[in-house]
């Protein structure tokens, strides 16, 4: 198992301001701290629906009057602008009344028997603990449409948040203890080490992060046998058609290019314009980044601020070396992590551009002959998460929904952006095993049971 050192998580906008400094349990603590979960988990299971419905409202309820200051903790810890900030915490605030209402949902069916008399049941019960890992990118947004659906559904949960988003992590957790019984819910602070415990204990995983760390979380909780799932990088396509409102097209993939500066898994990072979209697209994305607000994560007009990490910022500013850039390239708008949007054009094929996500306010401009070409183009790429088409016509979305090989399309719309009553995942390297969110998700934290009740006499 790999060693645990303490969390330090920083400011990024401005790295001297250390926001948590906290030692990390290392992985027989970790262990322990599930198995306490796994204690808790059959009193919140009997203590009924309208119980664990009130403590689910009561989450909610509780991050809508603390909204300001979950914001203001986003800001600082992730370097979200706070524009952004705030709409997702506001959106933290509805999955949870969303999920609310699950545990009072049907949890099975009644069928006839085959033969004789009786009757037949199907009912879905909880897996017992879940093992929630989270990125830092949606410190708030991410372990709620996780968490959430678990507790709704009768499982208690350990979550692992990233080292970069502890102190949201720590204060959500705060609210959400002062809700649950004791034990229910429980934040362990930490990185690899406490993850892979929590991998190795826990009776049904969720993961969200990096393909590379998701792999391995597959292939440990597969070999245990618990149910996995995985959302993890992507590369995403944004495809314009001749026929399309140019400038609006160009307004939402900048903001999918650069909106927290590209730190988003359905962040646009390939632009693909159709035949004689080339020409104007350059000219009105070239202009439309150059415009983009750049800076201060705490000014609500902000809407590119800083890179998590200085080793984000140099990943981003060394992908774009050697090639023709459009726009952008180093900024240093303050002593944080900053680097300024950049759209670059010729990459070859090859290019770690378009085989790797680089998780940076970066992006490729590529010509397609036609929309198949397009097609095709998007589909190439090792990941498969999300695709906007730019278009005035109905034949190229319909093209579209039959042969773009990813998990979401999005017509006129950014890549960027999330309804959290929706299924949500992609193909190939972005994702694995069931969708999460919306109903989809009850169903990941649950298994079926098959009740047969027959007579003790035929009548
Ligand atoms: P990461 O993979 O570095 O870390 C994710 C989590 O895994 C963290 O909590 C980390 O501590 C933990 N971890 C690290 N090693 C582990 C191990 N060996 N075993 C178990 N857990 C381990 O990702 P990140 O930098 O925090 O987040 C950015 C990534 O997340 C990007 O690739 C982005 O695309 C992805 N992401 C995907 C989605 C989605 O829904 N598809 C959403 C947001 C972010």
């Amino acid at each position: 198992m790999t060693e645990s050192s303490p969390v330090v998580s920083r400011n990024p906008a401005d790295p001297s301001d250390v926001v948590m400094r906290i030692p990390t349990p290392g992985a027989f603590a970790a262990a322990d701290t599930v198995e306490r979960a796994r204690a808790a988990q059959p009193d919140w299971l009997t203590g009924g629906a309208a119980a664990r419905s009130a403590a689910l409202t009561a989450v909610a309820e509780s991050i809508e009057a603390l909204a300001e200051e979950l914001s203001a903790l986003a800001v600082r810890e992730v370097g979200k602008p706070l524009t952004e900030a705030r709409a997702e915490v506001a959106r933290t605030a509805a999955i949870w009344r969303y999920y609310a209402q699950a545990p009072f949902e049907s949890t099975g069916a009644v069928h006839e028997t085959a033969q004789g008399q009786g009757l037949l049941l199907t009912r879905c019960r909880p897996h017992g603990v879940a093992g929630l890992i989270t990125p830092w990118n949606f410190p708030f947004a991410i372990l709620s449409w996780k968490a959430a659906p678990a507790l709704a559904a009768g499982n208690s949960v350990v979550l692992k948040p990233a080292p970069e988003a502890t102190a949201c992590a720590r204060r959500l957790a705060e609210i959400l203890q002062r809700a649950l019984p004791s034990g229910v819910f429980t934040m362990i602070p930490g990185g690899a080490a406490e993850g892979e415990a929590v991998v190795s204990t826990a009776d049904v995983v969720s993961f969200t992060g990096s393909t590379e760390v998701g792999d391995a979380v597959v292939s440990a909780a597969t070999a245990r046998g618990i149910p996995v799932q995985a959302e993890m990088g992507g590369l995403n396509a944004a495809i314009v058609l001749p026929d399309a409102d140019i400038g609006r097209a160009a307004a939402h993939i900048a903001s999918a290019i650069a909106g927290y500066a590209g730190q988003k898994c359905t962040a646009t990072s390939r632009v693909i314009a159709v035949g004689a979209a080339l020409d104007p697209m350059r000219e009105a994305l070239t202009e439309a980044l150059r415009a983009l607000p750049v800076g201060d994560p705490a000014d609500p007009a902000t809407m590119c601020g800083p890179l998590i990490s200085e080793h984000a910022r140099d990943q981003v500013e060394g992908t774009s070396y050697g090639l023709p850039v459009l726009v952008g390239g180093p900024a240093a708008p303050g002593h944080g992590w900053y680097t300024s949007p950049t759209l670059v054009e010729k990459v070859p094929p090859d290019h770690r551009l378009l085989r790797k996500e680089v998780f940076g306010p970066i992006a490729a401009l590529l010509p397609a002959d036609d929309l198949s070409h397009a097609v095709r183009i998007t589909n190439s790429s090792p990941y498969g998460l999300v695709t906007s088409v730019h278009t005035a016509g109905l034949d190229a979305v319909l093209h579209g929904l039959d042969h773009l090989g990813t998990g979401m399309i999005r017509v006129n719309a950014p890549s960027t952006g999330v309804d959290f009553h929706l299924p949500f995942g992609g193909t190939k390297a972005s994702s694995h095993g069931p969708r999460e969110q919306g109903r989809a998700a009850l169903g990941f934290y649950t298994t079926s049971r098959t009740y047969t009740l027959a007579p003790d006499k035929t009548t």
